[in-house]
């Protein structure tokens, strides 16, 4: 085995990366990178029918999204199909594997046999001693498993160990000439020099089925870490059919790839000093195996919004302008953005709170209702007329502010809720958002007074 760290991700492009995968690809990188050791990106996509190249490009640009970046080529399992095959045929020579005949048939009718007698169903390795062994017949290949017990030391787990009767001569080979998945994964592990794979529970029962292919191919198996997989706040693994769970749907939600990354990195693995937002370089630095947790990781999108929240307030104020588009005076809208950025929790929030200020705000049906009251046309008159004074000044201060709304409750003996809405709605089209007097301090008294007069 060669001292150098090499991990790798090996997702199928049958669907978008949801949370869990781009936590196993997170843990994978950190590792790796930790261990001054490469990441690398491996495509398993040996079911043709389910995979496309749609979803493979998908896949990419999400971890890029993230910043999990992988180092060398990505591998493509469905280019690789001869060299599985050139594999089994070592096996076979040295009657590691054999030819199955059987027919589906007869499989199904053993499987409900064995169910029917109370027994796991389990391949009968009827055709492990056949003479007539090289016969092209349709057939598959099956792994011969002649060991009694297959343990290891798992990362997380500790010692595991499977019985080989719950294994049976597995498949390694399918009829139609493609290799299965732990055949597959276990050949390119080997030829890709992995040395750890941290990946979800749901493939520990794999992993014993790997470790003897690894020994009889002649190759140092990698470390297995299991870690538990990530939970919906139902205790539901998140699956990947369930879009709502997907990378791209929370970036399409206006949640940063920083944050993403905090929660997830939270998902399964302690760290010693908390719930603080981290940059990739300080996850990788606190990375240690040893903290990796056995009990089950649940997701929570109130934890998400929390990071994103921390990760708006140090994102670089002109990717934020960026994101609420062009066509404005930069000098204002940055401004805005700066008064608005502590306020928005997803930049779909910052969108909707720099709204009102960079075009004539449509009224909400709220802040119609509030506008349609006799105390509130009072308050509305009132503000225009001390907006209108020669002495009022152009730049709203606090102090301005404040001056501003108790004149007009000794004018009009409105105050409290009754003498904000309405302002605010005349000023917004809307009843939230920002502080009132941050809302006049970026108008200013030009854009207050239009806004009152028009409404
Ligand atoms: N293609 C497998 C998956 O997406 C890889 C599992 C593994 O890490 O070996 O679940």
């Amino acid at each position: 085995m060669t001292d150098r760290v090499r991990t790798r991700f090996a997702p199928s492009p049958t669907g978008y990366l949801h949370l869990g995968n781009a936590r196993t690809a997170l843990f994978n990188l950190l590792f790796s990178r930790a261990s001054g050791g490469d990441f690398l990106l491996r495509i398993d996509d040996t079911d043709l029918a389910r995979s496309s190249i749609e979803f493979e490009k998908a896949l990419m640009e999400d971890l890029t999204w993230l910043g999990l970046n992988w180092d060398e080529t990505p591998l493509r399992q469905s280019e690789r199909i001869g060299l599985y095959q050139e594999h089994a045929e070592r096996l076979l020579k040295n009657k590691a594997a054999y030819r199955c005949y059987c027919t589906k048939e007869r499989l199904e009718s053993l499987k409900k046999n064995q169910l029917a007698a109370g027994k796991p169903p389990r391949y009968d390795n009827a055709c492990r001693g056949l003479q007539n062994n090289a016969s092209e017949a349709p057939h598959v290949v099956r792994f011969r498993v002649s060991q009694k017990e297959v343990s290891f030391i798992d990362g997380v787990h500790g010692r595991m160990a499977f019985q080989a009767d719950d294994i049976g001569d597995f498949v390694i080979i399918g009829s139609d000439s493609v290799a299965s998945y732990n055949f597959a994964s276990t050949v390119d592990d080997g030829l890709m020099a992995i040395t750890h794979v941290i990946r979800g529970d749901d493939h520990l029962s794999n992993t014993p089925r790997q470790l003897l292919l690894s020994k009889a191919l002649g190759f140092d198996a990698p470390v297995f870490c299991h870690i538990p997989l990530v939970l919906g706040p139902d205790r539901m693994p998140l699956s990947k059919r369930d879009a709502g769970a997907s990378v791209r749907s929370f970036r399409e939600h206006g949640f940063l790839p920083l944050a993403v990354i905090n929660t997830l990195s939270r998902l399964g693995w302690s760290l010693p000093d908390g719930t603080t937002l981290k940059t990739l370089e300080e996850l990788t630095q606190a990375f240690s195996l040893k903290r990796l947790a056995r009990s089950s990781a649940i997701f929570d999108v109130s934890t998400l919004r929390l990071y994103n929240k921390a990760a708006i307030q140090t994102e670089p104020i002109e990717r934020l302008m960026e994101t609420i588009g062009t066509g404005h005076e930069a000098a204002y809208l940055k401004k805005v953005v700066v008064a608005a950025r502590p306020n928005a929790s997803t930049l779909k929030e910052l969108s909707l709170l720099v709204r009102p200020f960079i075009a004539p705000p449509e009224l909400t049906p709220e802040a119609r209702a509030v506008l349609s009251s006799s105390a509130a046309v009072q308050v509305i008159k009132a503000c225009i007329e001390a907006l209108r004074l020669p002495g009022a000044p152009e730049a709203i201060d606090e102090q301005y502010y404040k001056l501003l709304l108790s004149g007009v409750t000794e004018k009009t003996g409105v105050k409290g809720k009754s003498l904000y809405m309405p302002v605010r709605a005349a000023l917004t089209g809307s009843c939230e958002g920002l502080e009132l007097a941050v809302v006049f301090a970026l108008l200013g008294r030009k854009g207050a007074l239009e806004r009152l007069e028009r409404s």
